[in-house]
């Protein structure tokens, strides 16, 4: 049988089950209900693409695997120079890998070796943000700071290499004072914190938290597997800001299949550039630069640009400023939008109880956790579809 994720088993709703999925929309057969979760965020260009579909179906008759142990091929190759011209400043050197889990653990490895490389063995502290998400494996439950998800660490007592502190400048500041020798890097989701709670703070954070690391020579590391591709209203927030290191997931393959990517700028990768084969970053997941996957993700891409999702997006934010203006209800916390991105915060989670199956038979399929009512479309999502999506959403606190 299956094992759901996040799910207590023995309690568990019954999943819908999707025979087909088109557009913004999901199929059950008896139903049709907008996605507005984007399958986690993933799936911007919504289900049954054809020209994402055609993609993989033409490499699919060339081959669907090779790996990159010894051998490449024209999908990887492409898509990797891809990335180099459309990411932002020095962020060229590529290292593919499966999951956005797994890609934070190879950023954070990198940080590390970096440092090693260099014969400074003492920087071994990350510096993360309180409320962070970056996966589910070990590194990156010790990188994160979610009771909810990573409890089980518990049973290791405190980490030692790991500070988190909150998205204010004075306890950055602080914090680099007091660590700055011992610290190999500051890992953070810029901008928007998702799995924390679709936390969402200022550009200005960012800023001082690069100059600290210029100072101080700390590797600034950008964990956008949620915030990539126009999440937040930016292309990536490394546009606004430079990371060392970027990493993205969840909507590089358009959604997919799992696929993801650590991007290093130039510093980092001649950090590895040597005569020493003790120097070299040995990691190499099986289906790294997966055939597949990188030529889905070109697409993704080519779509993304040609269509102008960037303006689509921003009409997306407009359209849900207007829908959620003057909405207020005192077991509201807080209206937080950013970008494709809304989420309604209430005082007690359990004012959400019920909140799927009302949404699901008004046509939408959502996904409320802990405290937080979200909505993430894909960015093909029509005006009336989602001003259905926001409706259902005050239409609750309406009842
Ligand atoms: C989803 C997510 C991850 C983990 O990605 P997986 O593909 O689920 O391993 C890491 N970081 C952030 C910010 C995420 O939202």
């Amino acid at each position: 049988m299956i094992w759901y994720p996040y799910e207590q088993m023995k309690t568990m709703k019954k999943p819908w089950k999707i025979v087909d999925a088109e557009g913004v929309y999901l199929d059950t057969g008896e139903k049709r209900l907008i996605d507005s979760v984007s399958s986690w965020w993933s799936v911007i260009h919504g289900y049954k693409h054809p020209e994402l579909n055609q993609a993989i179906i033409s490499q699919v008759e060339k081959f669907s695997h090779v790996m990159l142990g010894g051998l490449t091929h024209e999908p990887v190759e492409r898509l990797s120079e891809k990335l180099k011209s459309w990411l932002p400043g020095d962020l060229d050197y590529c290292f593919f890998s499966d999951s956005g889990s797994v890609a934070v653990e190879v950023a954070l490895k990198m940080a590390l070796q970096y440092y090693m490389n260099r014969g400074e063995v003492q920087r071994t502290m990350i510096l993360a943000l309180e409320h962070a998400y970056h996966g589910d494996t070990f590194k990156t439950m010790e990188a994160g700071d979610d009771e909810d998800y990573h409890f089980v660490l518990k049973a290791y007592g405190a980490c030692p290499y790991v500070k988190h502190i909150p998205t204010d400048t004075a306890a950055l500041e602080e914090v680099f004072l007091q660590y700055h020798s011992q610290l190999n890097c500051l890992l953070v989701e810029p901008l928007l914190q998702g799995a924390g709670g679709m936390r969402m703070y200022d550009i200005g954070f960012l800023k001082r938290a690069r100059e600290l690391c210029d100072q101080y020579g700390v590797l600034l590391i950008f964990d956008e597997v949620a915030t990539g591709f126009g999440r937040t209203g930016h292309r990536f927030v490394a546009d606004q800001v430079l990371p060392d290191i970027l990493v993205l997931g969840k909507a590089l393959t358009g959604g997919y299949m799992g696929h993801a990517v650590t991007v290093a700028n130039r510093t980092v990768f001649d950090g590895f550039y040597d005569d020493n084969p003790e120097h070299a970053l040995m990691h190499g997941p099986t289906f790294m630069g997966n055939a597949l996957a990188c030529s889905v993700a070109l697409k993704s891409i080519e779509i993304f640009e040609k269509q102008d999702y960037m303006s689509r997006i921003h009409r997306i934010e407009a359209v849900t400023r207007r829908e959620m203006e003057g909405f207020c209800d005192p077991r509201v916390k807080e209206v937080r939008i950013m970008g494709g991105c809304v989420c309604v915060e209430v005082k007690d989670g359990a004012v959400l109880k019920g909140y799927q199956q009302f949404a699901y038979e008004r046509g939408v399929f959502s996904r409320p956790f802990l405290k937080y009512l979200y909505a993430m479309v894909p960015y093909v999502i029509g005006e009336e579809e989602l001003v259905q999506v926001l409706r259902c959403m005050r239409e609750w606190f309406a009842r």
